[in-house]
């Protein structure tokens, strides 16, 4: 023995009414019966959902203005303010007659996020200028492999409000709503 804490454990022999094993079935089924008439912890997700606190930080959005056009100038200041590293990004420059599609002259042709690294701080909202990212109020959702949790800009872009408004609607949900 290395740390010489071990007990002895003192094995008495069951005795005959032990032995019978009722008693300890009717305890257990008394258990599992007092557990029907409480308030389960539980819930049938997904078609039950949980009401979120109104300051909860899920995965994030990327923005678009009311015209339907990208905000993100993709300065990379969300990147930098990012303390687990969890953003990637590529720019590139707006073209001529690209003006409907990207608000700045500088968009995010790639834009990534790995939620895996992603602790949902919030910083990249914080550091963000041009109000093109925020924290919705979904969570990440369960993936059987490492690259479904990198999050590419086609996922994480709001649904464009002049031509589906209202899954952009749904989007937005009440924390950007404030904004
Ligand atoms: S919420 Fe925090 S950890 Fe996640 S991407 Fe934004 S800054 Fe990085
Ligand atoms: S999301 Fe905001 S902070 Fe990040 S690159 Fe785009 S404009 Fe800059």
């Amino acid at each position: 023995m290395l740390t010489q804490r071990g007990k002895l454990v003192d094995r008495k022999p069951l005795s005959a009414w032990e032995n019978l094993y009722l008693p300890g079935i009717i305890k257990g089924m008394f258990i599992t019966l007092s557990h029907f008439f409480k308030k389960k912890a539980t819930i049938k997700f997904p078609e039950e959902k949980r009401t979120f606190s109104k300051v909860f930080r899920g995965v994030q959005i990327l923005n678009r203005d009311e015209e339907g056009r990208e905000r993100c100038t993709a300065c990379g200041l969300c990147a930098v303010a990012c303390p687990a590293e969890a953003i990637t990004m590529e720019g590139a420059e707006r073209q001529p007659g690209e003006e409907h599609l990207y608000r700045e002259e500088k968009y995010a042709a790639k834009y990534e996020i790995n939620m895996l690294r992603c602790i949902f701080c919030g910083y990249c909202e914080e550091a963000c200028p041009k109000d093109a990212i925020y924290l919705s109020q979904t969570f990440a959702q369960a993936n059987y492999h490492r690259k479904g949790f990198i999050y590419k800009k086609e996922d994480l872009l709001i649904p464009n409000p002049k031509e589906d408004p209202e899954a952009y609607q749904r989007a937005v949900g009440e924390r950007a709503g404030g904004k």
